[in-house]
């Protein structure tokens, strides 16, 4: 049986990407995960006892266990996703997305870097780095969408962290000839996000009767990626992905922000009244607040090069992916209030 190693296999897209590795691959899967706050602890209690899925509770930023662990599995394959993800908690305090997402990444090089080293098949060796298209900084309304060659200019802490990150992943092949790959993805949504995050706020806050915080007059613009969709290109690079090359990932849904509040709302009220044959007006709950300082105004993803090169293609349509996150956070919200 082939062995990958996952960190931040407990979090949004890693939790994803281990479900479907388990569901359709033979991998035997080592998931480094210190169990943040951002971990999902019911995906943890429904995986501890499958028997091709090992968690290990480290921080990636000790050095010393996570060399431990390396020197134990011997990982041929490894996709890094572990990182501090939360651009508004990066704002409140940075020196979590420095120690995780920059030394963490670091770390994880240099074990990579002497386990390479040993290995008689270096052909086989593989080093994912998950990364964001943020570190490409912002666009204005028409200018032309992020490729593989647009510049680094990250606007928060959190996109500086990843960028950092990405530089070392860049350095590390092209010094010691690392076979590392770099993927940049646009925002990602579905199943499993942490609530902290816009979509999960708007579903949990809208179902409370909560205000919907929504900053400046929600008029920033992202390119939504369904997970499963980001999930099946991280498997298509590590399967025909070409070393020292970058992979930008998205799938062409932008959409202003209080657009997508709107069709959310509208998506739950139908839920709503479904239920309970009732009339519901989720939208009087929107309230705009103050912007976040250094706020993106848009990002885009050319993805062009993957679908390419490499015949990655998204295959959720926007409208169903919604309506299949909401569905799942409708049902998850409403089996926690019957507990
Ligand atoms: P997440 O915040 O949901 O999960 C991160 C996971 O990593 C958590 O389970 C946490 O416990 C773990 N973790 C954090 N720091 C760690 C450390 N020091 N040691 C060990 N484990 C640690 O994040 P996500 O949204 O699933 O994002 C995963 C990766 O994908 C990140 O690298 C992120 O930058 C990248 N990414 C995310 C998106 C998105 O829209 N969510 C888009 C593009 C790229």
């Amino acid at each position: 049986m082939k062995k990958i190693l996952i960190t931040g296999g407990m979090g949004f897209i890693g939790s994803n990407l281990i479900e479907q590795l388990l569901e359709n691959s033979n991998y035997y899967i080592i998931n480094i995960d210190k169990m943040s706050y951002a971990a999902n602890r019911d995906f943890a209690k429904k995986i501890v006892k499958n028997k091709r899925h090992l968690h290990l509770k480290i921080d990636i930023f000790n050095l010393k266990k996570l060399s431990q662990v390396f020197e134990k599995y011997n990982p041929k394959e490894i996709i890094h996703l572990a990182a501090e993800t939360h651009v508004d908690n990066s704002i409140i305090g940075s020196s979590n997305f420095i120690n995780s997402n920059i030394i963490g990444t670091y770390n994880m090089l240099e074990c990579s870097r002497k386990l390479f080293l040993k290995q008689k098949n270096k052909g086989s060796f593989k080093f994912i780095h998950v990364s964001t298209d943020e570190v490409f900084g912002d666009l204005k309304k028409n200018e032309k969408t992020f490729t593989e060659n647009s510049k680094y200019k990250p606007s928060s802490p959190y996109s500086a962290s990843k960028a950092s990150s990405d530089h070392l992943v860049r350095a590390w092949q092209r010094t010691y000839n690392l076979p590392t790959i770099i993927s940049n993805c646009s925002n990602n949504y579905g199943p499993r996000q942490h609530k902290e995050k816009l979509i999960p706020v708007i579903i949990h806050n809208a179902l409370r009767g909560k205000p919907i915080p929504i900053f400046d007059k929600g008029q920033q613009i992202r390119d939504w990626l369904f997970v499963e969709d980001h999930v099946e290109a991280l498997l298509c690079i590590l399967e025909k992905g070409k070393i020292g090359e970058t992979y930008n990932i998205g799938s062409n849904n932008e959409i202003k922000n209080i657009d997508l509040v709107k069709l959310i709302c509208n998506e739950l009220e139908l839920r709503l009244t479904n239920d309970t044959n009732k009339k519901y007006n989720l939208k009087s709950l929107i309230t705009f607040v103050k912007d976040r300082p250094g706020h993106d105004f848009r990002y885009s993803i050319n993805n062009n090069k993957i679908k390419k090169e490499l015949g990655w293609r998204p295959k959720m349509n926007f409208k169903k992916g919604i309506k299949k996150t909401v569905d799942w956070y409708y049902k998850e919200i409403k089996f926690a209030k019957n507990k």
